[in-house]
Parts: C-alpha cells; structure tokens; sequence
C-alpha cells in the first residue's frame, strides 16, 4: 500500500515559539520523499516525528529566509552522516546559489551522498518521474520565491461490470491492461479515466498569478497564512497571506484538504485562522497545521 502523506515538522514564520518550530514539511508520495523549506531545528523536527535521513529524496525551498532553509546545514549534514544510499536533489531559487552553498558547506563534514543542486530560474517542470511531475511557479516576496506543485499522471481504473460484460476474466485482465485491446475490446471500453492526485507548496507570497495556479485543482495544498484578515495590509506590506486570502484562494480552486501555516508569532489563538478561513467561504476539509501533524493526501474520488 503506496503512502502518501504530509509530515508536518515546524508551522512558525519568523521566530520559532514555545509551540511551533521554524517551518518543515515532509511529503510521503509512495517511495520517495520530498523535504519542503526545512528551517532550523528540522532536524530536531524529524527525530521527533519520525522522520529519517533516508526519507528524503529531494528538497524543495521556496525563498532564502532563515525561516525556509536555515535547516539546510544540518539535514544535509545528517543526510551524509548517515550515508543516505540514494542520490538527493535540491531545488531553490537560483538567485540564492550563493546561499544554498553557504549552508551546503557551513561547517566542515565528510561528503559522502551525491547531492544534486537544481536552482530554479523559470516557471515550469523541474522533474518528471512515474509517480509525479513537479513544477515550480514564482510567487511575490520581497525576496525571490518559489511555491512547488507534484501531479500525478492520470491513469485508468478499470470497471469489473464492463470487464464482465465482455467476458474478460483471470489473466486476460492483466492482458488488457498491458496491451490496451484484447480481442476487439479496447482498455478504454472496459475503464474510466483516473484523474492523478495534486498537491502545491505556496509559501512566501502576497496574492499572485502563481498562487492561483499552483492551487488550481490540488488535492492537498499547504499554504500560509501568516497574518489574520485584520492585519491585511501588514500582509501585503511584507508580502504575505492573510486567512481569508489563503482560504477563498483554495475555494475557488476547487481544493479538496487545505492546509494552512506559517502563523506570526503575534497571535495566541490558532482556533481565529479557521474561524476567518470558513467565513471566507472555503467548505473542504481544513487543518490549521500543529507541529508533528500528519495529513493523509485525500483518497480519490
Ligand atoms: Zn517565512
């Protein structure tokens, strides 16, 4: 049984609090795992939720601030102590290589992964596998940010009541489904398409074109909010979502589990985020995301 699911592992912008670490968020999709804007203390983080070096495929950070990516050293460094045996690749906005490399080599440790750099400078697809592709979109912060978006390719399901209405049974089904006709019976008489699962990262942004088409249609979308609709400006000012933003961005794109974060250190009351999310119209299932949260990806339809 393939797994996919979200592993929360830090919801604070800014400043860590006594209840939120820097952000850090975990993917499960199948086999790989994919490590979102690990901030510092990530690594604290994964212990804690059970995380290990070896989950992690690849890494996708949004932007270069501190509370995104100053958790880069240490994972990578844990990623080579524990002599992950899989190549890692790391996606971050190319403006930043200096930055990445910095982190990359803060201090001195003995190399032994092959880590791939693969600095985003472009709208559009940076990886494509059986399981997914995954884009990146440019958002708009103050400093050059990127949300990241996994489709999956759609597939087909097979319908039984069709099959048996052909007469197709045993391992003649297995037959179909490799060469696509059996007998005059095309795979597309006996099966419906089967939409793949979607899922985006939008983290730092005022609202954008790209927050838009990254949400369009997902799944499961993480994406912050880090001021209430109050402090609006304050949001727009520093290139940020309020609640209400975020939540009526995910009902107009059809988003089936919202789930929002990166929450200023200014507020007390997490239960305001989704009181201001369902006034804002969004009807889906809603997490107001707590360090250590699991998020199943929604099962299909
Ligand atoms: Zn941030």
């Amino acid at each position: 049984m393939s797994v996919r699911e979200l592993v929360v592992l830090g919801t604070a912008s800014q400043v860590p609090t006594r209840h939120r670490n820097h952000n850090g968020y975990l993917l499960r999709w199948d086999g790989q795992g994919i490590l979102f804007d690990p901030g510092e203390g990530t690594q604290r983080q994964m212990l804690r939720a059970g995380v290990a070096a070896h989950d992690i495929h690849r890494i996708c950070v949004t932007h270069f601030h501190g509370d995104h990516s100053l958790g880069l050293a240490g994972v990578i460094q844990r990623i080579n102590l524990d002599q992950v045996p899989h190549p890692v690749t790391a996606h971050y906005p190319a403006s930043g290589q200096h930055f990445f490399e910095r982190l990359r080599y803060a201090t001195a440790y003995r190399e032994t992964v092959r880590l791939t750099e693969s600095p985003v400078a472009a709208d559009g697809p940076l990886a494509v596998t059986e399981a997914y592709t995954l884009d990146a979109c440019r958002l708009s912060h103050p400093v050059e940010s990127y949300g990241y978006r996994l489709t999956e390719p759609d597939g087909r399901r097979i319908l039984p009541e069709k099959l048996a209405a052909h007469g197709i049974k045993g391992p003649d089904v297995g037959r179909i489904q490799r060469d696509g006709v059996l007998n005059g019976v095309s795979l597309d008489e006996v099966s419906e398409v089967r939409r793949g699962q979607r899922f985006a990262f939008v983290m730092d942004t005022r609202l954008c074109d790209g927050v838009h088409a990254l949400a369009e249609g997902t799944d499961l979308l993480v994406i912050e909010s880090t001021f209430l609709d109050e402090d609006v400006r304050l949001a727009t000012d520093h290139g940020h979502l309020t609640a209400g933003q975020a939540a009526s961005v995910a009902r107009d794109a059809g988003v089936r589990h919202l789930v929002l974060t990166h929450f200023s250190q200014r507020y007390s009351d997490p239960a305001e985020f989704e009181r201001q999310a369902r006034a804002a119209g969004f009807d889906g299932e809603l997490s107001i995301a707590q360090d250590l949260m699991r998020v199943p990806v929604p099962k299909r339809t």
